[in-house]
């Protein structure tokens, strides 16, 4: 015999996934992937453009990154939609003053349908489902009621919980957004923002593989680990020094390392190197020159 609860549930509208999609980014007038407009805009620093060829783009944004050097990355944006995520996510989300968004109106739109984002938590506990299930029930007679009582949306919905979707529609540059997915990629961020954050991070990334290529996601578990995590002193150092030994022999500059960058093991062993503060991390990349 089926509960008032599950009866309920047959009427409400829960949600339990997100769906994040990619709605648009940078494309360059003149030809060529968003990742050629970046080196194409950064390279006017060095007026060499003219050394751009089709092996040239993931050395060296991965060099503008390693270097610091982000607001180049600042040329190239992208805008995602998403659908299935709360008012709580949302409010989370829009706390990145750097980011641009357009949200769903609970005045122009009736949330006499609304439907509910689910925590795993709750959708796992019978009890606390059966509680939520129907206080969203209830939540919805409320609301229908004040509008049936001449109430206008923008007042019925003060009885609206944190739980209610909310459609929204986010832009950002690209710097904007490593900084966004580092932040909300982490354990310690609230988990429906981090899957979400996750989310777009793996669509950014297959659009922009050099950009954001040195922030590791784990997607069963949406947390981001920076690439120079992922290797230990000892091995990073040795990677690093054998580099620099060979441009030795060869007569050219340490700081020539820069242009090695496209090799992933090498990447990650000049970001530890750089950001590690034992002394022979600091000494290792003390040997690498002037790196500007
Ligand atoms: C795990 C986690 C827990 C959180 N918990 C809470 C919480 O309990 N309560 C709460 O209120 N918030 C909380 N937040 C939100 C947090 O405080 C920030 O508002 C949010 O992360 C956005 O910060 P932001 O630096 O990315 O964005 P913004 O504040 O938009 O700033 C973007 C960047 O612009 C620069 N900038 C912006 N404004 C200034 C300024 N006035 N002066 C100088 N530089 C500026 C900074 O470089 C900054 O990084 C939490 C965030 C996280 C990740």
């Amino acid at each position: 015999m089926k509960t008032l609860t599950d009866r309920i549930e047959a009427v409400s509208v829960l949600l339990t996934e997100p769906t994040v999609s990619l709605m648009g980014f940078t494309r360059p007038i003149e030809g060529g992937s968003v990742e050629e407009h970046i080196e194409r805009a950064a390279r006017e620093c060095y007026q060499s453009q003219a050394q751009m060829s089709p092996e040239s783009g993931k050395r060296f944004i991965r060099g503008i990154i390693l270097r610091g050097h982000e607001s180049v990355l600042e040329h190239a944006s992208a805008t995602f939609r998403v659908l299935g995520g709360s008012r709580a996510y949302t409010h989370e989300q829009v706390r990145h003053r750097l980011l641009s968004f357009s949200q769903q109106s609970q005045r122009y739109v009736s949330e006499k349908d609304f439907r509910a984002v689910l925590p795993p938590s709750i959708a796992g506990n019978p009890e606390a489902r059966k509680v939520f299930v129907e206080l969203m029930e209830e939540t919805r007679k409320a609301y229908q009621r004040l509008k049936e009582l001449g109430l206008e949306n923008e007042d019925a919905r003060f009885v609206l919980p944190n739980a209610v979707e909310s459609g929204i529609v986010i832009s950002g540059n690209f710097r904007e957004w490593r900084h966004v997915c580092r932040t909300r990629c982490n354990a310690a961020a609230q988990w429906e923002i981090r899957r979400i954050c996750g989310l777009m991070l793996k669509l950014i990334r297959e659009l922009a593989p050099a950009v954001f290529g040195d922030l590791v996601l784990d997607e069963k578990t949406w947390v981001v680990t920076h690439i120079s995590e992922t290797i230990d002193c000892a091995e990073a150092q040795k990677i690093v020094e054998r580099e620099l030994a060979k441009l030795r022999d060869k007569g050219q500059p340490p700081s020539r390392i820069l242009r090695l960058l496209a090799d992933d093991g090498l990447y990650a062993a000049m970001f530890h190197v750089k950001r590690c503060l034992c002394k022979g991390c600091t000494a290792t990349f003390a040997a690498c020159g002037d790196l500007k």
